[in-house]
C-alpha cells in the first residue's frame, strides 16, 4: 500500500506459455511457478518476490527437493534461490496462496491467458509426469472397477451396497493412497460384515464349514437377517441404507458378525472375526 492508503500501479512486465506434456494440474502449476520465479528473480532491481498461487499443493511443493514427478521444477527453483537470496540481506521471497474463488483480478488475468493458449497436440513422444502416469492408471483401474460393480456376479450377491451422503452408491477408491473403501476405516469389523466373509450361519453354508448355521436366535444367520431383522440386536435406523448405518449398527451391536455372538468361548473372540 502507498502512504496515502491506495494499492500500487501494477503493470505487466512479461507473459509467457508453454506446454507441459501429459501432466497433472499441479505438476502444471508448479512448472509454471518454476518459470515465473526464475524469470522474477533475474529481473534488474528484484529485491522482494510476491507468488501468487491458487494451487496450494504447488506452492508447497516449491522448495520440496525429495523425490517426486515434479522435483526437477523444485531443484531450479531452490537453485536459484540460493543463488538469490544471500546477495542482499534485503532480498525476499513471499508464496502466497490466493484462491481462485478471490477472484483477483492479477490472477484472473494470467488464467485468460491460458485459456486463449493454443491447443497442442500431444504427440507420440510426449514429455509424460510420472504423477500423471499414477493419476492415469488410477483412473483406469477406477474405471473398470466401476464398470464391472454394476454385475452382481462380480460384485458378489453378499456384497452389502450403501450410500455416500449424496445418495450415490459408495465406491472404493485409490486416491491418495487411502483404502479401497475408506467409509470404513473405523473398524467396528465394517468390511467383513459388508462382504459376508465373517463368522455367520450364511458364511459356514456357503463354505462348507461344519459349523452351526444359527444365528443366536436359532435362526438361519445370514447378513439380511442380522442387519435387518434379528431380534436379538439393536436397530437405530433400519436395514442399512447409508454408511453410516452400518457402522451405527455395528457400533451398537458389537458382537455382531465375531465369534463372540455365536457363544464361543475361545479367548479374544470378541476381537476375531474370521
Ligand atoms: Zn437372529
Amino acid at each position: 500500500m502507498s502512504e496515502d492508503g491506495e494499492p500500487p500501479t501494477l503493470h505487466k512486465v512479461w507473459e509467457s506459455w508453454a506446454p507441459v506434456g501429459c501432466a497433472t494440474s499441479v505438476d502444471a502449476e508448479l512448472a509454471g511457478i518454476c518459470v515465473a520465479l526464475c524469470k522474477a528473480l533475474a529481473l534488474p532491481g528484484c529485491n522482494a518476490v510476491y507468488l501468487f498461487s491458487n494451487c496450494l499443493p504447488a506452492l508447497r511443493l516449491a522448495t520440496d527437493c525429495t523425490e517426486y514427478g515434479g522435483q526437477q521444477h523444485s531443484l531450479a527453483i531452490v537453485q536459484t534461490l540460493s543463488g538469490w537470496l544471500p546477495e542482499s540481506a534485503n532480498h525476499c521471497i513471499y508464496l502466497i496462496h490466493s484462491p481462485s474463488c478471490l477472484k483477483w483480478g492479477p490472477q484472473g488475468e494470467a488464467h485468460e491467458l491460458l485459456q486463449a493458449c493454443p491447443q497442442v497436440a500431444v504427440g507420440c513422444h510426449a514429455r509424460t509426469i510420472l504423477t500423471w502416469l499414477c493419476d492415469f492408471a488410477d483412473h483406469k483401474a477406477l474405471d473398470l472397477w466401476n464398470a464391472r460393480f454394476s454385475d452382481e456376479i462380480y460384485r458378489g450377491k453378499h456384497f452389502l451396497p450403501l450410500q455416500d451422503a449424496q445418495d450415490r452408491l459408495l465406491r472404493p477408491t485409490t486416491k491418495k493412497g487411502g483404502l479401497w473403501l475408506p467409509a470404513f476405516a473405523g473398524g467396528y469389523n465394517s468390511h467383513s460384515a459388508r462382504m459376508g466373509h465373517t463368522p455367520i450361519g450364511e458364511y459356514y453354508h456357503w463354505f462348507n464349514i461344519p459349523e452351526s448355521t444359527q444365528c443366536v436366535c436359532g435362526r438361519f444367520g445370514s447378513q439380511d437377517h442380522i442387519l435387518g431383522s434379528c431380534r436379538k440386536f439393536t436397530f437405530h435406523a433400519g436395514y442399512p441404507y447409508y454408511v453410516w448405518d452400518l457402522d451405527g449398527f455395528l457400533f451398537a451391536n458389537r458382537r455382531a458378525f465375531s465369534f463372540s455372538a455365536l457363544h464361543t468361548q475361545r479367548p479374544r473372540d470378541e476381537e476375531g472375526i474370521g
